[in-house]
């Protein structure tokens, strides 16, 4: 059976720490999906078709990377996929507490369903969308914080 996990996010713009998690995933699965959480009701900064975009472009449509966009409960978005596993990025102890009550609530929910985690490496630790959007609302150079994509123009605003 193949070995698929989702990494699920929000990804307003996915950084280099998001394209490190899923490089260092690869070697583990068969294939990940990028899944995009969709949620109307919560402010998004870039459309959801720029995001993909650049994602795909940033992993050069490898075919073992599928990028989606998805709403509703993850573990229900895993099993339409037939994905056994969750991928996620640790980076501090509050990411920690945070993904441990998401993960186990999931594993209640379908026990079948695992959730991986992955240290983030030293110069990626800093790196959060929340930071990188606030940079970029200012007017400010981003670029070492995003992967490089095609359009010079992509993250302007
Ligand atoms: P969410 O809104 O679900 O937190 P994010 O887009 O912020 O979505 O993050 C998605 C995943 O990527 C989370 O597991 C998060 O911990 C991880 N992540 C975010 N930033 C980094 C980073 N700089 N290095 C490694 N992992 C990261």
């Amino acid at each position: 059976m193949e070995r698929i996990a989702v990494f699920p996010g929000s990804f307003d713009p996915f950084t280099v720490g998001h394209q490190s998690i899923v490089e260092r995933a690869l070697p583990l699965f068969d294939k990940i999906i990028i899944a995009i959480g969709y949620n109307s009701e919560k402010k998004q900064f870039f459309p959801v078709e720029k995001r993909i975009q650049w994602i795909k472009e940033c992993f050069n449509n490898d075919p073992r990377i599928e990028v989606d966009v998805y709403g509703g409960l993850t573990v229900e978005y895993c099993k339409t996929k037939n994905a056994l596993f969750i991928l996620r990025g640790l980076r501090t102890a509050a990411d920690f507490e945070f993904e441990r009550a998401i993960a186990q609530t999931n594993k209640k929910m379908v026990y079948d369903i695992e959730s991986i985690f992955l240290l983030t490496t030293p110069e990626h630790t800093m790196i959060t969308s929340t930071i990188v959007r606030d940079i970029m609302r200012h007017g400010g150079d981003a670029s070492q914080f995003v992967p490089a994509v095609q359009d010079p123009d992509a993250y302007k605003l």
